[in-house]
């Protein structure tokens, strides 16, 4: 491999791979079959991906031969093709979930189902409360309660306000050396943060020439900013939630850090926690070390993947 260098991927449109090293920003194309993953993706490279590329002179184009283990990614199911998935990102730090209790509204069962994923993909997930500076008395009460919640589950929480600034210093100092993804509704304050943030540097987006992309229509699929050095922020058309693969209804429990501790106390090994006699689980939510609504929430998700297969049985 004498000839060979290591990138970082931060630009992919499905043809088309941007590929940064120390010292240039390069456009790569695929040769080859990647095999790593264990399973169909409509991309088999993706933003975050650190890449092994030839370098090819003439064409002032890089030959991607081989990817790096990734240590996590985001999914989502492709739309066409069901059976297919469309790797978002790989090698994500962090990802900030953006939660308002109103305007939008983010339910409890929507940042549940969020937090599944990120159990499931291994992706440490912070919750940013937003919008600090419009709640009444009663809606920060019902923010110190959910905060106090998933805390004691093990989710870090912060309060934030774009618009005030409060809180925008730990953002900062959270995302600084790292790979970061802003999730959540449309209309919490994603790209107001992020802007906030980046209101005192100049969001350094590097152009190099789209030679490469022009012609053909072209969809970027999802690009990553350097907005201060070695710190990136992913821009993705939207993480609303984690695509779920293959995801058994037994294994639900185990991504619910709070009912997964209890349920080895339960009386039948393989028990889900809804039906069962001496389910230990059950006893923990009538004595409110497990959130009632946690529980609830736990269970719908139960319902909705029975639901799944049973379709799928047709
Ligand atoms: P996104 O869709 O998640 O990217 O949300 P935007 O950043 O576009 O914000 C949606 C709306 O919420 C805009 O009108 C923002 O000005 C407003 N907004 C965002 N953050 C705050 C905040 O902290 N406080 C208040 N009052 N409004 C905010
Ligand atoms: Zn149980």
């Amino acid at each position: 491999m004498a000839n060979t260098k290591k990138g970082l991927v931060i630009k992919s449109t499905g043809s088309f791979y941007r590929v940064k090293t120390e010292q240039s920003i390069i456009d790569c194309k695929i040769r080859g079959k990647f095999r790593k993953i264990g399973f169909r993706s409509t991309n088999p490279v993706a933003v975050g991906d650190f890449v092994w590329y030839d370098y090819d002179e003439k064409n002032k184009l890089g030959i991607i031969k081989d990817i790096e283990d990734r240590k996590n990614y985001i999914v989502r199911k492709s739309i066409n093709l069901s059976k297919q998935i469309h790797i978002i990102a790989a090698n994500v730090d962090i990802v900030f979930l953006v939660v308002t209790l109103s305007v939008p509204e983010t339910t409890t069962m929507f940042i549940d189902r969020f937090l599944l994923g990120s159990e499931a993909y291994h992706i440490p997930v912070v919750l940013l409360f937003n919008k600090m500076d419009l709640y009444e008395e009663e809606d920060i009460e019902r923010i110190n309660y959910l905060i106090s919640v998933y805390n004691k589950i093990g989710y870090e929480c912060k309060k934030v306000s774009a618009i005030t600034g409060n809180g925008l210093d730990y953002l900062t100092e959270k995302m600084t050396a790292k790979v970061c993804a802003f999730a959540g509704h449309s209309g919490v304050g994603k790209s107001s943060l992020v802007k906030a943030i980046n209101k005192d540097i100049e969001l350094k987006i590097e152009e190099i020439s789209d030679i490469h992309l022009t012609g053909k229509h072209t969809t970027t699929f999802a690009e990553m900013y350097e907005w201060k050095k070695d710190s990136y922020i992913i821009d993705t058309p939207g993480i609303k939630a984690f695509g779920l693969i293959d995801i058994e209804k037994e294994e639900i429990a185990h991504y619910f850090p709070d009912i997964f501790k209890i349920s080895s106390d339960c009386k039948f090994q393989n028990c889900t926690h809804s039906h069962e006699p001496q389910c230990a689980v059950k006893k923990a939510v009538e004595s409110n070390e497990i959130e009632e609504f946690r529980y609830y929430n736990y269970l719908q998700m139960l319902e909705d993947e029975g639901e799944k297969h049973r379709l799928s049985l047709r």
